[in-house]
């Protein structure tokens, strides 16, 4: 049998590290021996305190600072990681926001901001790193999609447009890379116990969820961290839902 090619965990980004799911995957992306990037936008003190958490654990940890939105901001930030000669095989596309607002209130700049969040966002970031994946013949591209762009919900027109846009992304990317060794995948959570859902009225959602409780960033990590791995090298262009049974 020919001998297979020893297996290093390559360099791990995460974008919207610094809580939530995107603190939970950083975590267990470095559990599974990547050197992560934890990349956030304005809190500092939170991304400082996951870092040191994995340190603790013997895992390394680096801060990368930058609004994904903004084309100049991200390419600076990108190029000065790139100057790391190791690869970064995995790139998480989690940073995100929510504006929820019924359609005909709803502002053009929290339109904007959401879609430049999550789909400038997804551009951004992923451009600039497909190429040396390319090279690298491998590559995991995971982008944070949600169970809204799927089902819909009420309140979340420009979430759940640019959370189905990035499913569009993530399908089309998928079919140009796939003979590269590069897998491209959206994950779809339902609620996932977050401040993002802050103030939301758990007796109000809890009936639409089978599961009858939220889930928890560590379970989405959970996930992300099996498409991460040479483990789901024939996993590509798929939608994962991890919703508690919500559709
Ligand atoms: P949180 O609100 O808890 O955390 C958001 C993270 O994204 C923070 O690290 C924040 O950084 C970062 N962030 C926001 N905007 C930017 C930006 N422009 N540039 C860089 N970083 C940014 O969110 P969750 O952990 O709940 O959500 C993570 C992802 O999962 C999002 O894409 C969300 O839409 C998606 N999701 C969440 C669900 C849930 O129920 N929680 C359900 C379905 C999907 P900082 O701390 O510096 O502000």
């Amino acid at each position: 049998m020919a001998k297979t090619k020893e297996y290093t965990p390559p360099r791990a980004l995460i974008t919207g590290a610094s809580r939530g799911i995107g603190a939970a995957v950083a975590e267990a992306l470095a559990a599974d021996g990547h050197p992560v990037i934890l990349n956030f936008r304005s809190r500092r003190d939170d991304a400082e305190a996951v870092a040191e958490r994995i340190r603790a654990g013997g895992g390394e940890a680096t801060l990368s600072q930058f609004d994904v939105g903004d084309a100049a901001e991200t390419a600076a930030a990108i190029a000065a990681l790139l100057e790391d000669p190791r690869p970064i095989g995995v790139v998480v596309n989690n940073a995100g926001i929510a504006r929820d607002a019924p359609f005909p209130t709803l502002s053009a700049d929290d339109w904007h901001a959401v879609l430049r969040t999550t789909l400038d966002g997804f551009f951004h970031v992923t451009q600039p790193l497909v190429m040396k994946m390319v090279r690298a013949r491998f590559g995991r591209i995971i982008n944070m999609s949600s169970v809204s762009a799927i089902a819909g919900n009420r309140g979340q027109v420009v979430y759940a447009a640019a959370k189905a846009g990035i499913i569009g992304a993530t399908r089309s990317l998928a079919k140009e890379l796939g003979r590269r060794g590069i897998t491209v995948n959206a994950v779809a959570p339902g609620l996932i116990e977050t401040e993002m859902l802050e103030g939301l009225p758990l007796d109000r959602v809890l009936p639409g969820i089978p599961a009858n409780r939220l889930g928890t960033p560590q379970e989405v990590a959970d996930l992300v961290a099996f498409l991460a791995s040479p483990r789901a090298s024939y996993i590509t262009g798929q939608v994962i839902g991890i919703n508690g049974g919500m559709i």
